[in-house]
């Protein structure tokens, strides 16, 4: 699908931002609360979705004074979802070597399967990666492991492994500044140390949202709609809430995770609800 077409790509003063698709991964409509599976079909179905369950998966390069950094790193092949990131990397002109910095939004194994590759190995090996402390703390820690559903024990799992593989370059995103430019902007609720990126650049920016939506054309219009991936559904709601009063009104242009292969939006309000409209 997204073979064919150029990877979607936006300037921000002195950074070039390309949204890099690593592909699909399926979700049941039943796992959101706050909406029947029905309204919720049928809200897809209306956005034109042709696979109302699937999820797409992005990840973001960021060029721009003298650094390369990659956002996040898709599924990586877990459990059959994603995998596409190397290729569409490769078809954007970067060599895994070339990535010196890679920003986590968080650990979930569809944003960092990409980190290692097919025999466990780091994929990218001259990366420093950079995460929140929480994030860490909390799939490290095991009393959360041992009250773990045997689903999100195989995430604990490889959460561990993929640290241990940059064990030695990992840097704490605890302050505002990662890099010149690009601030951490934590978005609580999702995941423990849940976090956004904000790049500035000549009176310009863009803030990637990680997973504030899995189901766009859904939870933007209904943001009291979580997904079972949060582990917090009632923060993560009102951080939804607060996020797209204050996108919409500072009219700023935003990438997610999730948010389908154009990767970039404005959140507009219209009468009470809110609603994205993609930029290309
Ligand atoms: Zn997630
Ligand atoms: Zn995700």
């Amino acid at each position: 699908m997204m073979n064919n077409m150029k990877s979607p790509s936006q300037q921000i003063g002195e950074f070039s931002i390309t949204a890099i698709s690593d592909g699909y991964l399926s979700a049941s409509l039943d796992l959101l609360s706050n909406i029947s599976p029905t309204d919720a079909f049928e809200l897809q179905q209306g956005a034109g979705a042709t696979d109302p369950s699937s999820i797409h998966i992005n990840c973001y390069l960021v060029r721009g004074r003298g650094r390369t950094v990659l956002i996040d790193a898709g599924a990586g092949g877990f459990k059959q979802w994603g995998g596409q990131l190397q290729a569409n990397l490769a078809r954007a002109g970067v060599h895994p070597s070339d990535i010196d910095t890679i920003l986590l939004t968080h650990a979930h194994p569809d944003h960092i399967g990409g980190l290692v590759d097919s025999s466990g190995d780091a994929a990218f090996p001259d990366a420093e990666l950079v995460v929140h402390p929480h994030e860490v703390d909390f799939w490290e820690d095991d009393g959360h492991l041992g009250r773990a559903s045997e689903r999100a024990r195989g995430n604990f799992l490889f959460a561990r492994k993929v640290f241990d593989r940059y064990r030695e370059k990992m840097r704490a995103s605890t302050h505002d500044d990662i890099l010149p430019g690009i601030s951490a902007v934590p978005l609580p609720g999702h995941t423990a140390g849940h976090s956004g990126y904000r790049i500035e650049s000549c009176n310009r920016s863009l803030l990637v949202w990680g997973d504030i939506v899995h189901f766009p054309q859904i939870q933007i219009a209904h943001p009291d709609v979580s997904i079972a991936f949060d582990q917090d559904p009632l923060l993560s709601a009102d951080t939804r809430s607060r996020l797209l009063d204050v996108v919409s009104s500072d009219k700023l242009l935003i990438a997610g995770m999730h948010l389908g292969e154009l990767g970039f939006a404005h959140i507009e309000r219209a009468g009470k609800r809110y609603q994205m409209a993609y930029d290309t």
